[in-house]
């Protein structure tokens, strides 16, 4: 009737890995659609995930868990090595021999990139936009790329747009070109391996992400809960799409709350819209994911993407020095500073649980230490 729909029945269990929490019969058919995925492992997983208990205290509730993506194990770990084990298996089975990419100067995702090229043998080329000056020495993920030995290239950030935007992907295109010319072969892929173009056909960042959701409610589900919801710092749509097709088909009462760091919610929202409609078409599983679903909220963009104020630096050292978890200064500081204030304004009830997923990025502490030291007094 609705072809190649598999009906979501939360009533059917397939138990007995698990206790207490019933565990959807869809994650086995998900399970088995992605290990028919080519994939380069880069990941020690499960990643950890442990209580903030002292927070969740000192805030009378809801529960607050973290799920440490920042300790994937590849260079200083971070969410994209999950993409990457995809990604770059790709890159091989198409005999590839170069990925190309790009990122803002101090990305997380080139820096990973690189580090999943070393593991491959492959040959990284970065194209890096800058938004700003750059300092003059090497520092955080510049320098892990100059260690790693990365082709990089500097370009200046057109204002205002997008890094998504096909400006961005013209450019890698333009340096995969000169790499063909000189006889090797390239292979191109969008900022976070999140939107599906160039050589990356499948949206691969987000089936990675669908795969994290099943762990994460795997640990959670051993623990005997089920999240009410996971809150995380959104940048190219591929983490957000990949939680949100992972809770639509197997765990439809956990909320996934994304919370900007770059771009504005309405051409963002259209950014995970068009991934997770690729999600359903290689899965071959519509999510029926209703508008007000797909939140991603720009509320915390608080002075632009990468920019270190009060604010940022307040929640890096609470969390610090209730937890001894670092946040870093670009993402998941914001994402963390937006679910406080949700808290504060009720967004989530007091008896809920939440898990917040650190996606990493800790490397962009060391070049924003001037000003972060600034904002500790
Ligand atoms: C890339 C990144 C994100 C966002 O992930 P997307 O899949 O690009 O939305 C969040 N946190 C950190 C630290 C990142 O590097």
């Amino acid at each position: 009737m609705n072809g190649g729909y598999k009906c979501i029945q939360t009533g059917l269990i397939k138990n007995g890995k698990t206790k207490g929490i019933q565990m959807n019969f869809e994650r086995d058919e998900i399970n088995k659609i992605i290990a028919g995925f080519d994939r380069v492992t880069l990941v020690l997983r499960p990643t950890p995930m442990r209580k903030l208990a002292r927070l969740s205290a000192e805030l009378g509730g809801p529960e607050i868990w973290i799920k440490r993506d920042d300790l994937t194990g590849l260079a200083l770990g971070g969410n994209k090595s999950r993409k990457l084990e995809f990604i770059i298996a790709d890159a091989l089975a198409k005999k590839c021999d170069t990925v190309v990419t790009w990122g803002a100067v101090q990305s997380n995702w080139t820096m990973q990139t690189a580090a999943a090229c070393a593991v491959a043998g492959l040959h990284p080329v970065l194209v890096l936009f800058k938004k700003y000056e750059l300092p003059p020495e090497p520092d955080g993920n510049v320098l892990l790329e100059r260690l790693l030995g990365a082709d990089i290239r500097f370009r200046d950030a057109d204002k205002g747009k997008m890094i998504t935007d096909a400006s961005a992907l013209a450019a890698a295109e333009e340096a995969a070109a000169e790499i063909r010319t000189a006889g090797r072969k390239p292979y191109v892929v969008s900022v976070g391996g999140s939107v599906p173009v160039g050589d990356m056909e499948r949206p691969l960042g987000a089936v990675a992400y669908l795969e994290a959701f099943l762990e994460l409610t795997e640990q959670t589900a051993a623990l005997e809960f089920r999240p009410d919801a996971v809150v995380f710092a959104t940048g190219s749509g591929g983490t957000q799409a990949g939680l949100l097709c992972g809770a639509k088909w197997t765990s439809p009462e956990t909320k996934v709350v994304g919370i900007n760091v770059s771009d504005p919610t309405g051409p963002f929202t259209e950014i995970v819209r068009t991934v997770v409609a690729g999600m359903e078409r290689l899965m071959d599983m519509p999510t029926e994911a209703r508008p007000e679903e797909i939140i991603c909220l720009d509320d915390y963009l608080q002075d632009g993407y990468g920019i270190v104020n009060r604010g940022v630096t307040d929640v890096i050292r609470r969390v610090f020095r209730t937890e001894g978890i670092v946040l870093d200064p670009v993402y998941t500081s914001k994402a963390f500073l937006g679910m406080l204030d949700l808290i504060e304004k009720g967004y989530f009830k007091k008896t809920d649980k939440i898990v917040f997923l650190h996606t990493g990025g800790t490397t962009a502490l060391f070049p924003n230490k001037r000003t972060l030291v600034g904002f500790c007094d």
